[in-house]
């Protein structure tokens, strides 16, 4: 699995700092003290470490918590943003000329994935609804024009070549008038790679693009080369200059070093991302979802944002003064039954939150779909107000009256109080851990 070494180094690092309550400035130094191993293990760039490290740093001592949000997930949270950005922030789409066609030049060494690249990228494109030419400019590596036709053929693209006695320049030109009087609105040139950078082959790469003036260089590189594939984007953007760069065989790396470097030492964004030797195996880059692959946070990420979206903070406030008070009603029961639904299926919120399977085991047969919910409304309207602020007078003649006014059965009813019961115990956790959360004003 991509990243697995790193994913599970980050987790056990962060997830650390989950089981404390507190943070002091030390246990957050600790954390990214493993952090950064897990980094350089991964084989990233020791500088780009070095500098995310200090980023991280200074944003989680500095930065106040967020309201309702444990530090320890502001943390992971601050981790997540900066690995994103590591990684370029937005997603890098290829550039499509208004003057089609548009024409991407395949640079690479040998062996990166060039030829099968350029055919997923046409096959890509083309279920977008362009119409694709792949053009064979690898005249020298013997069985690259085939491998070109084979894979054109497999994805019904159109391939363009002229054996492998004309020169790449020359095969570029006449490529280009070929696509125009075709109607091809998209040109993949698949250049000759080497097994090491070299003059000629720049000097090649160089003429191509002084002719064909590509709309896009693209460098393909295979990501299990690690901090090599580094240097070589770093090569060949400053020899060539390149717009971006595909990240092949990333299904095959455990570390993952490449892939968080290149960004920041090139400052040339990853565009796609090969995961497999198939030919629909490629997939655009999009930094935010690699950073919470790695962290395996994806979940808690947009768990986070739902929060914010569906819980009225002025209420929440409302009920914590309630709470403290201890004088949570039935109705407050009600009212945050609902902000919880609106946020989703309960067994999956409680499953995205960390440390929160304990809790989920507990509440054990709590089914909070939408009929629960109804059922529950029913059982609290059908008491009357003096029930619904103390339950607690609620005897079994009582329950009897609210089950038949409800339409439930007394057994309904006993369930909701055992609901309510668990609630209060957890809110009462909640409301702990904001006060220390408070008292410190963050961690700082
Ligand atoms: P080129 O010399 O740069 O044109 O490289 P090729 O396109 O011939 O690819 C070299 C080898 O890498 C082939 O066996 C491909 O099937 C394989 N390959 C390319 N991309 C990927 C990928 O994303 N994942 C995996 N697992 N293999 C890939």
């Amino acid at each position: 699995m991509i990243f697995e070494g790193l994913s599970d180094k980050l987790q056990s690092a962060l997830g650390k700092l989950k089981s404390k309550g507190k943070l002091t400035e030390k246990d957050v130094k600790d954390a990214m003290r493993e952090v950064k191993l897990a980094l350089l293990e991964a084989d990233v760039n020791f500088k780009v470490v070095k500098d995310f490290i200090k980023k991280v740093q200074e944003r989680c001592v500095g930065q106040e918590v967020m309201e309702s949000l444990t530090p320890a997930q502001h943390v992971i949270k601050i981790v997540n943003e900066e690995l994103t950005s590591l990684m370029g922030d937005v997603q890098s789409k290829i550039m499509i000329s208004s003057k089609p066609p548009t024409v991407i030049m395949m640079v690479g060494l040998q062996g990166a994935g060039k030829t099968t690249t350029s055919g997923k990228l046409g096959g890509y494109f083309k279920k977008q609804g362009k119409r694709p030419l792949l053009v064979a400019c690898d005249v020298y590596r013997p069985a690259a024009i085939k491998q070109l036709q084979v894979v054109g053929e497999k994805l019904d693209i159109p391939v363009f070549n002229m054996g492998d006695k004309e020169s790449p320049v020359n095969i570029a030109k006449a490529a280009l008038s070929h696509a125009i009087k075709n109607n091809n609105d998209l040109v993949i040139i698949d250049t000759a790679g080497r097994l090491h950078i070299d003059e000629t082959l720049m000097d090649e790469l160089k003429s191509v693009k002084s002719e064909v003036k590509p709309h896009e260089i693209l460098l393909v590189v295979d990501s299990m080369t690690g901090q090599d594939a580094v240097n070589v984007s770093e090569s060949f953007n400053e020899a060539l200059g390149i717009d971006g760069v595909v990240l092949t065989k990333l299904d095959g790396d455990t570390r993952g070093g490449a892939a968080l470097s290149i960004r920041s030492v090139t400052k040339k964004p990853i565009k796609f991302i090969g995961m497999g030797e198939k030919l629909d195996d490629l997939e655009p880059f999009h930094p935010d979802r690699m950073a919470s692959r790695i962290l395996g946070m994806g979940d808690i990420l947009s768990l986070i944002e739902k929060a914010q979206e569906n819980i009225d903070i002025e209420k929440a406030k409302e009920l914590e003064q309630k709470i403290k008070k201890q004088d949570l009603d039935l109705e407050d029961f009600l009212e945050q039954m609902e902000q919880i639904q609106n946020m989703g299926p309960l067994d999956k919120i409680l499953g995205m939150m960390p440390g929160m399977g304990n809790i989920k085991d507990q509440l054990g047969d709590v089914d909070m779909n939408g009929k629960e919910i109804k059922r529950t409304k029913a059982i609290v309207q059908a008491m009357t107000i003096e029930e619904r602020r103390n339950p607690s007078i609620l005897n079994a003649s009582r329950k009897k009256r609210v089950a038949r006014g409800s339409g439930t059965s007394v057994q309904d009813v006993n369930r909701l109080l055992k609901q309510f019961n668990e609630m209060k115990k957890m809110m009462k956790m909640f409301t702990g851990s904001q006060k220390s959360m408070k008292k410190r004003g963050g961690f700082a």
